[in-house]
C-alpha cells in the first residue's frame, strides 16, 4: 500500500526554480512541493557570483545585449525566442526578488551592485559590462532563502526529503508522481493535475565535479524511462576554476573583480587565446585554453594545472597592463569575495591574497535537458507534441537559452524567469482541467524496482561503479572528445549497466536507507552517461562545450539544430531547428 493525496500542482525539486514555480503556482491553485533534500540545501544555495539582467545601474546596457551575448556564449543554439524572454523578464524578474526581501548588494546611491562576469559586455565598445547581481558571493543562497520564506508564507506544502522515483504517465498525460519518503522507506502516490520537474543538474557523471552529492538526473533518467527524449546532452559545461582534485568550484566572480589565470611559468596566457576578453572569455574557451596550456607543457609543474592569482599586487599590474584605472587591495578583496577566499584557505591550507590557487576544469552544468516550450510544458518529440500536464524548469530543463554553452549568472535567471512561467502555466493548466483516474497499483512498478536493488544478492559495490564510471567520463567525455574516446565510453558504460545488475546492498532496511537510495540514483547516472556519449558522437562538429578533436570547426551546414534522444527500448536520436533570429550565426571571436 501507498500512502494517497492530492494536490493541483505539485513540484518536484526545492531549489530556485522549484520554488519559483511552487510560488506562482500556489498563488492561484493548491501546491506541494517535494525534495529529496532539505529546501534550503538544494544546490542553487551553492551560486556564489551572481545573477545577470541589464538593470543599467552601474553604467549603460540593454537586454539586447543580454540577448546577444547569451546567443554568442551559446555558440549560436541557443533558441533566440526562448532567449529574448529570458533576457527581457531577467529585469523584472530580479525587481520581483528584490521586492520579495533579497539583500542585494547596493551601489552608494542604494541601487542594486553589479559586477563583470565572463561574456557579458557592451555590445558597442566590446568590453566587459556590470551585469551581474549579486549579494557577496552568496547570492544563490540568498535567492534561497528568499523564495523559500515566500513559499511558507504562501501556504505551499512541503514534503521534506521525498524522493520521486517515478512518473505516473498515461495517455501522453502526466497525472502525479511515485515517491519514497526516506524516514520511513514508505511509498506515497501524488496525484496532481499538474507536475512541475525542477530537479536540478546531473554532475556527478564526472569525477572532478562542482555539483552536489545529489545531482544524479532522477528526473531526466525517468523521463527517459518514460520513453521520452533529452534534449542536447552532448553540450556539458566544464567550468575553468574548480579547486585542483576536488572540483569545488571557485566562481567567476573572481575574475570578474580581476583575478587572472597564470602558467607554469607565469605567462597570463589568456591574452594568446581571447585577445579581447582575456580571463573573461567564456567558460568553454577558458577551460580549453587551460588545457591547451598544460598540453604544451605549461601546467604548473608539468602537470595537469595551472594557477589562479587574487594577489591583490598582481591584480594591479594586470589593469595597468590594460590599461585600466581600476585598482584593488587586500580589503576590497576580501570583502567581495568572502566565501571564495575561505574555500581556499579551507580546502587548500592557501591564502589567496599572497599565492597563486591551483586549479583546473570541473564539469559543472548541463546546457541539455528534458526539452520544453516557453512556458515550460515538456515536449515529446522533434515536432514539438506536448505531454499534458507535465513541465519542467530549471537546470534539468532544456528551452533552450544556453544552447551550447551558458554563460556565467544565467543560470540564476533562468530559475526564476522560467519558474515563474512554468508556474504560472502550471496554475493556468490546472484550474481547467480534471484529476484524471490513477491505477490502484500506479506505484507498484517502482516499489518493485526497490525492491529488487534491497534484495539483490551479487557481487558490485555501486561506489565502485560510481566511481569507474566518474573516471572513464572524465576520460573520454571530459572536455576533448573523440569518436574512439566516446565509442569506448559507450562500450564501458554498457559494460557498467551490465555490473549493475548484480548490486550488492549492505543495509537492507526500510527507514533512512542511503545505500539503496544512492545505488538507485547509480542507474539514473548510468543512464545520463549513456545518452549523453551517444549524443556527443553523434555531432561530428564542435560548438561551445561540445569539443571534437576530430571534427574541430563548428559545422552550421548540418549542425545547426537540437538533438533529441532516446535510449529506452529502440535507442533513436532526432533533431530539431534552432529558432534563429535577429542574431545570424558568426564566428565567435573574445
Ligand atoms: C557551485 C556552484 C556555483 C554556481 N554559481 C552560479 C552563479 O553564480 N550564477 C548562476 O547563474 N548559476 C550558478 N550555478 C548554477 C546554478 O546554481 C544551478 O544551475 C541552479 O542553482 C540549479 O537550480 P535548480 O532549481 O534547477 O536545481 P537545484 O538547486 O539543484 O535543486 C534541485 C532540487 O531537486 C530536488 N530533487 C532532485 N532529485 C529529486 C528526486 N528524485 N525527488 C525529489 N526531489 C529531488 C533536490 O532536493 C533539490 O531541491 C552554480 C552551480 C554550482 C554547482
Amino acid at each position: 500500500m501507498a500512502q494517497y493525496h492530492q494536490f493541483d500542482a505539485l513540484v518536484v525539486g526545492a531549489g530556485g526554480a522549484g520554488l519559483m514555480s511552487a510560488l506562482y503556482a500556489s498563488k492561484a491553485v493548491k501546491t506541494a512541493v517535494i525534495s529529496k533534500l532539505y529546501p534550503t540545501r538544494s544546490h542553487t544555495g551553492t551560486a556564489q557570483g551572481g545573477i545577470a539582467a541589464a538593470l543599467g545601474n552601474m553604467e549603460p546596457d540593454k537586454w539586447e545585449w543580454h540577448a546577444y551575448d547569451t546567443v554568442k556564449g551559446g555558440d549560436f543554439l541557443s533558441d533566440q525566442d526562448a532567449v529574448d524572454i529570458l533576457c527581457r523578464e531577467a529585469i523584472d524578474a530580479v525587481i520581483d526578488l528584490e521586492h520579495m526581501g533579497l539583500p542585494f548588494d547596493r551601489t552608494r546611491e542604494g541601487k542594486i551592485s553589479q559586477r563583470r562576469f565572463g561574456g557579458h559586455t557592451n555590445n558597442e565598445t566590446k568590453q566587459p559590462v556590470m551585469r551581474a547581481c549579486h549579494a557577496a558571493d552568496r547570492t544563490g543562497h540568498m535567492i534561497l532563502q528568499t523564495l523559500y520564506q515566500q513559499c511558507i508564507k504562501n501556504d505551499v506544502r512541503f514534503f521534506d526529503e521525498f524522493q520521486m522515483v517515478d512518473l505516473i504517465i498515461e495517455d501522453n498525460t502526466c497525472r502525479g508522481v511515485v515517491a519514497v519518503e526516506l524516514r520511513t522507506g514508505e511509498m506515497h502516490v501524488f496525484h496532481a493535475k499538474a507536475v512541475m520537474l525542477a530537479t536540478g543538474g546531473f554532475g556527478k557523471m564526472w569525477r572532478i565535479t562542482s555539483n552536489a552529492h545529489s545531482l544524479t538526473g532522477d528526473g531526466p533518467s525517468i523521463i527517459l524511462q518514460h520513453n521520452l527524449p533529452l534534449e542536447d546532452m552532448e553540450f556539458f559545461q566544464f567550468h575553468p576554476t574548480g579547486i585542483y582534485r576536488m572540483g569545488i568550484l571557485l566562481s567567476e566572480a573572481a575574475r570578474g573583480e580581476g583575478a587572472v589565470f597564470i602558467n607554469g611559468k607565469g605567462e597570463r596566457f589568456m591574452t594568446r587565446y581571447a585577445p579581447t576578453m582575456k580571463d573573461l572569455a567564456s567558460r568553454d574557451v577558458c577551460s580549453r585554453s587551460i588545457y591547451k596550456e598544460v598540453r604544451a607543457g605549461n601546467g604548473v609543474n608539468g602537470k595537469d594545472y595551472v594557477y589562479m592569482d587574487f594577489r591583490p599586487d598582481q591584480i594591479n599590474k594586470y589593469f595597468e597592463a590594460d590599461g585600466s584605472p581600476r585598482r584593488v587591495d587586500a580589503a576590497y578583496i576580501e570583502q567581495r569575495l568572502p566565501d571564495i577566499l575561505e574555500f581556499v584557505r579551507v580546502y587548500m591550507g592557501i591564502d589567496p591574497i599572497s599565492e597563486p590557487v591551483p586549479i583546473q576544469p570541473t564539469a559543472h552544468y548541463a546546457m541539455g535537458g528534458i526539452p520544453t516550450d516557453l512556458d515550460a510544458r515538456v515536449l515529446a518529440d522533434e515536432k514539438g507534441t506536448v505531454v499534458n500536464g507535465l513541465f519542467a524548469a530549471g537546470e534539468v530543463a532544456c528551452v533552450s537559452v544556453h544552447g551550447a554553452n551558458r554563460l556565467g549568472t544565467n543560470s540564476l535567471v533562468d530559475l526564476v524567469v522560467y519558474g515563474r512561467r512554468g508556474g504560472v502555466a502550471m496554475a493556468d493548466y490546472a484550474k481547467q482541467a480534471q484529476f484524471l483516474p490513477i491505477a490502484q497499483n500506479a506505484h507498484e512498478a517502482a516499489e518493485a524496482a526497490m525492491n529488487n536493488l534491497r534484495n539483490n544478492h551479487g557481487k558490485e559495490k555501486a561506489g565502485q561503479i560510481r566511481k569507474d564510471l566518474q573516471m572513464h567520463m572524465d576520460e573520454n567525455v571530459g572536455v576533448f572528445r573523440t569518436r574512439a574516446g566516446l565509442e569506448m565510453a559507450i562500450e564501458e558504460i554498457h559494460g557498467y549497466q551490465a555490473r549493475y545488475k548484480n548490486l550488492h546492498i549492505d543495509d537492507t532496511g526500510l527507514r533512512w536507507n542511503t545505500d539503496l537510495m544512492e545505488a538507485w540514483e547509480l542507474g539514473n547516472l548510468l543512464s545520463l552517461a549513456e545518452v549523453t556519449a551517444i549524443s556527443a558522437l553523434a555531432r561530428t562538429e564542435s560548438r561551445g562545450a561540445h569539443y571534437r578533436e576530430d571534427y574541430p570547426n563548428r559545422d552550421d551546414q548540418n549542425f545547426l539544430k537540437h538533438s533529441l534522444t532516446w535510449t529506452n527500448g529502440q535507442q533513436r536520436i532526432a533533431y530539431k531547428p534552432v529558432h534563429m533570429g535577429r542574431y545570424e550565426p558568426t564566428e565567435r571571436k573574445y
